[in-house]
């Protein structure tokens, strides 16, 4: 007998079946999961990666202190000749950075003063060395500056007392450099949320050992492991087992002891030797999501003995979409900080597509000459599309028909942390 023909949508929803939007799940984790981790002090220069725990407020403002923003001449406005050419005496002494001048610039006279250096009593305004001849102990240059022109007045940027992060802020570089300019030496922020993976199945070998011609490498526990380090999460590697229902159950344990979270890919489908689900499902308390996505679905999510573990599918690329979208979200949440929507932007298509209504696709992309590009293939075991793209594709669940030039929404890997 001739076996029926392959349909030409094999991610075809069965008929009756209700598949969760995206949107739904995404609400359904954000509404269930909140922070779990304890809070730490630790110092300014060690805190990049760290959640804020609590608003920091600054203890003295940005500038301290009145400066100067260039090499010039310092003097008081008001004392400025209402004439096409200001000429002025200058005064013994200046003001550098670091090296205040410490008297009262008399009425009428002009102080070199350099970038940086605390405004001095009786200065306002600073003319720029370029904008000056000096001769003979006199400056001259021409009129037109405003008042308080090249200084930094105290307090413009930031004033003390004033919130500059607020809890729940992941610390970048550059915010290192706020809290230190505002004189923080140390934040309490939250620790390290530890987030266990493990890979399943019985094909699945860990690098570096010996593969059978019947065997695969574990290619999703290196990648998942690298992502949690990325989101400065501390990885807690669970090691790969075979798909064994006593064999899944012992390395739960064990995660569910070492680490708030746990991934886990493969076996997450209600097929024979799907151990995962299976596992999950006789704790009582599996939730399958059967989402409308592409790649991915299914996810298994479930309490393992209250650490909730999340079930994603084998394909290396199933499994990387799904951390993206859903893990990322849902670690950030337990690890303190504020819920993470990816930020995209909307480019040209350098494709042309066909999508039927019903789910949510991500296309492996880049952007090149101003448009996106897509992988030559969709087959989500072509795990090197992943590294070809430098972003995603995101479209939307609705049916679509895309002409080249159509915009499409593009998310770089790093909207998503990696
Ligand atoms: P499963 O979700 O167990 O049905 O697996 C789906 C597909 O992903 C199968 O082709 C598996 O061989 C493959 N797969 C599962 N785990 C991994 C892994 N850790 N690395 C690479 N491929 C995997
Ligand atoms: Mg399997």
């Amino acid at each position: 007998m001739k076996p029926p023909p392959l349909k030409d949508d094999c991610f075809a929803m069965p008929p009756g079946v209700d598949w969760t939007p995206v949107d739904d799940a995404l609400a359904m984790l954000r509404n269930g999961l909140h922070c779990v981790t304890e809070v730490e002090e630790v110092a300014v220069p060690n805190a990049g990666g760290r959640i804020l725990a609590s608003d920091v407020l600054a203890v003295r403002s940005n500038p301290p202190y009145s400066n100067s923003a260039v090499d010039g001449y310092g003097f008081a406005y008001d004392c400025l000749p209402d004439a096409e050419v200001c000429e002025l005496p200058l005064a013994q002494g200046r003001a550098a950075a670091g090296a205040p001048f410490e008297e009262v610039l008399a009425d009428g006279q002009a102080l070199r003063i350099l970038t940086g250096a605390r405004v001095p009593e009786g200065v306002d305004t600073v003319v720029l060395e370029e904008d000056c001849s000096v001769s003979d102990d006199r400056i001259a240059f021409r009129s037109g500056l405003k008042r308080g022109a090249n200084t930094r007045a105290a307090g413009e940027d930031v004033a003390a007392g004033n919130v500059v992060l607020s809890a729940e802020h992941l610390l970048r570089p550059q915010d290192l450099a706020l809290l230190a300019a505002v004189g923080i030496a140390t934040v309490f922020v939250r620790r390290k949320l530890r987030v266990a993976v493990l890979s399943t199945g019985d094909e699945v070998v860990s690098v570096g050992q010996t593969a059978s011609s019947a065997q695969i490498y574990d290619a999703n526990r290196p990648m998942l492991l690298d992502v949690i380090r990325a989101w400065g999460f501390e990885p807690v590697d669970l090691g790969r087992v075979a798909d064994d229902a006593e064999l899944v159950t012992e390395a739960f344990d064990r995660g569910a002891e070492q680490a708030d979270a746990i991934l886990t890919s493969g076996g997450a489908s209600a097929g024979d030797e799907d151990h995962v689900s299976a596992v999950l499902a006789a704790k009582g308390d599996l939730q399958t999501w059967r989402i409308a996505v592409k790649p991915g679905r299914p996810l298994a999510l479930a309490l393992w003995n209250g650490v909730p573990v999340f079930g994603l599918p084998g394909n290396p690329v199933a499994a990387l979409v799904c951390t993206l979208v859903f893990a990322r979200p849902a670690l950030s949440l337990l690890a303190g900080s504020a819920w993470q929507e990816p930020v995209g932007f909307d480019v040209p298509a350098a494709f042309g597509k066909n999508k039927k209504a019903g789910r949510r696709e991500y296309l492996r992309a880049r952007v090149r000459d101003g448009k996106a590009e897509v992988f030559k293939s969709e087959g989500s075991g072509r795990i090197s599309g992943l590294s070809w793209a430098e972003g995603l594709v995101e479209l939307s669940d609705g049916a679509l028909t895309l002409a080249e030039g159509d915009l499409v929404r593009f998310y770089p890997y790093a909207a998503f942390g990696i």
